[in-house]
Order: structure tokens, then sequence, then C-alpha cells
């Protein structure tokens, strides 16, 4: 089962929330307890283990924060 492992590049999120609802496996959250020096809520990932490298995260940030390195098991 392919794995990912997603990377946020936090100062450019604008907490838009669109990668959290294109999540399939459901594991970004907004943390209202954390946010950029623009004032954003960050997304904190709740499971990393769950994530399977599916990219539809990355493919709808409009703002580009989010790199996802796809990692392959046998
Ligand atoms: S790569 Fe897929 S499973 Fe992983 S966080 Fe992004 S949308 Fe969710
Ligand atoms: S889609 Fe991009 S800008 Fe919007 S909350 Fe997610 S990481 Fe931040």
């Amino acid at each position: 089962m392919a794995k990912g492992k997603t990377t946020f590049d936090e100062a450019k999120c604008k907490g838009c929330g669109l990668c959290v609802a294109f999540c399939p496996t459901k594991i970004l959250v907004l943390d209202p307890k954390r946010m950029n020096q623009h004032g954003y809520q960050l997304i904190t990932i709740t499971d990393p283990d769950k994530c399977i490298g599916c990219a539809f995260c990355a493919i709808m940030c409009p703002d580009s924060v989010i790199t996802v390195e796809r990692i392959d098991h046998e």
C-alpha cells in the first residue's frame, strides 16, 4: 500500500480548508490553536500514518503550500 509524507510551507497557508475537504482519509484539520504570521489557521495532520500519498491536498491547494512525497512499499 502506498504511503505519503506531506510537508506544509506554513507561511503561505491561507487557512481556506480546501485540503481538509478533499483529503480522502480525513487526516487534515484546521487547528484553531496554531496560526501563521499572517493570522491564518494552520493545518494539523491528525494521523500521518494514514496518508496514502494521493496528493489531492496538494492539487487542491490554491497557494501551493503542500508537497507530497510518495513512498511505495513492496
Ligand atoms: S496526500 Fe492524500 S491522503 Fe495524504 S494528506 Fe494529502 S489528500 Fe490526504
Ligand atoms: S488548501 Fe492550502 S491554503 Fe488552504 S488550508 Fe490547505 S494548505 Fe492552507
